[in-house]
């Protein structure tokens, strides 16, 4: 083996090659994979590169490295990777604020780029020769929808999605049982935590092993992160382009996989500055790093439901990367929005910088509207748009007294019938809905 390979977050499990760490997901032992160290990216060989898949298949050789599917890198990320990610700048505000538009794929929010650059990944790991694979992705709304159309139609794969009833938005729902075909969709009587839970219970249960070659397609998988770095070095190229600084990113985090690909997109040299985490009502993260206590608890229902998350799993890639308390704080900054503040942010935005806000990128809006004004004026800050507000249309539309204009690709799916299983929040009732 060459010295660079993945470890588990909970030391104890075999060392993996990329491949293995995207076909397995989860580690043994519960635990995440993580490279063994960082590798490093020519920043000047970037430069001169423009678009998603030209800047992954340069930034990302490091991750590849002596792995199979390293040769074919730049096909993954051409098929994967070719949707716009425009950086766009705020043209009435006082100080240089940009916004991150991550919804112009397929599913109109951020989790397209992941799901597709990992559907990409594992197909070109499939023998023909293994039975089917079976995808379990528990969702907070947006991850099943975007991993459904990244897998719809591949026949090698099934994906069965895991949804909380009642707490995602009725276009989300749509999005998630409109699939048929290889996509079944459950809906969980209980809450994310619970769908995340019977996952995790699902993939270390013996036999349903025996029965079922599972993979998961969580932001836990490595496969979906690695991208998402993608475009947080586009965007801090261009930011630095533009203004002559770093960039300084605002970013509306649930379960801190987005997050946490800014903070190894900084920790590869890329520009980036200051980076805080946008949380909803749901706390955990801005209370540990206030009070150094780390409390996860049950998540609580908010309008940005797509963040409510009570135990964060990509905690533990940042705790592996920053051990410290201490080197977590000085790396990042995290606030929590409540709704009210999130509902008076999206009608604000739209009166101030004619701006239409889903929920989850009004909470980044919101913490970029509470930050003195010495640090708006010092620094490019980008807001990160994890969502269209078209998602979220029952939300943003009796705020703004107005429809919202819904994109093409999203109306497409709008027209589909719904097709859905109900379960009970239990191990047994899933291993009956997976027939
Ligand atoms: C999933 C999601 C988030 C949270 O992203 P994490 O990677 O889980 O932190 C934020 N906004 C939207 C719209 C999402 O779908």
């Amino acid at each position: 083996m060459s010295d660079f390979f993945y470890v588990s977050t909970r030391g104890t499990a075999p060392h993996a090659t990329l491949s293995e760490a995207i076909a397995r997901g989860l580690a043994a032992y519960g635990g995440l994979y993580v490279p063994n160290r960082l590798p490093t990216v020519d920043r000047a060989a970037l430069k001169p590169l423009s678009g998603l898949p030209a800047l992954a298949h340069t930034a990302l050789q490091g991750f590849f490295a002596g792995d199979r599917l390293q040769p074919l890198l730049g096909e993954i990320a051409e098929a994967a990777l070719d949707l716009p990610a425009p950086t766009t700048a705020i043209a009435n505000s006082r100080h240089a604020l940009f916004v991150l538009e991550l919804f112009h794929g397929p599913t109109a929010a951020f989790k397209d780029f992941g799901a597709r650059f990992l559907a990409q990944g594992l197909q070109r790991l499939e023998t023909a020769a293994a039975p089917q694979l079976t995808i379990l992705v528990a969702t907070s709304g947006d991850t099943g929808g975007a991993v459904a159309a990244a897998f719809h139609r591949r026949p090698w794969a099934r994906v069965v999605i895991l949804y909380p009833k009642g707490l995602v938005s009725p276009r989300q729902e749509q999005q998630l049982t409109c699939w048929g075909g290889n996509v079944a969709s459950l809906r969980v009587d209980g809450t994310f935590d619970d769908c995340q839970r019977l996952v995790k219970e699902a993939f270390v249960d013996a036999s349903l092993n025996r029965r079922y070659r599972f993979s998961s397609a969580n932001s836990i998988n490595i496969g979906r992160l690695l991208p998402q770095m993608v475009y947080y070095i586009a965007s801090s190229l261009e930011i630095e382009q533009r203004t002559g600084s770093r960039a300084n990113f605002i970013i509306p985090a649930g379960n801190l996989g987005n997050a946490f690909a800014a903070v190894w997109a900084r920790a590869l040299g890329l520009p980036i500055d200051r980076i805080i985490l946008a949380h909803n009502a749901n706390r955990t993260v801005p209370d540990y790093l206030q009070t150094g206590e780390w409390r996860p608890r049950p998540s609580i229902a908010t309008l940005a439901s797509a963040m409510d998350v009570g135990n964060p799993s990509n905690m533990e890639r940042l705790r592996a990367l920053y051990p410290t308390l201490e080197a977590l704080r000085g790396q990042l900054g995290a606030e929590s929005v409540d709704d009210a503040a999130i509902r008076a942010r999206i009608r604000e935005d739209y009166r101030r910088y004619g701006r239409e806000w889903c929920p989850h990128t009004a909470t980044a809006a919101e913490v970029y509207s509470r930050l003195p004004e010495k640090e708006r004026s010092a620094r490019p800050w980008v807001l990160v748009a994890t969502a269209h507000p078209a998602k979220f249309n029952e939300i943003v539309e009796p705020l703004l007294g107005k429809t919202i204009d819904v994109p093409e690709s999203l109306a497409l799916l709008l027209r589909l019938p719904q097709e859905l299983t109900d379960i009970e929040p239990n191990l047994t009732a899933l291993a009956g809905a997976l027939g």
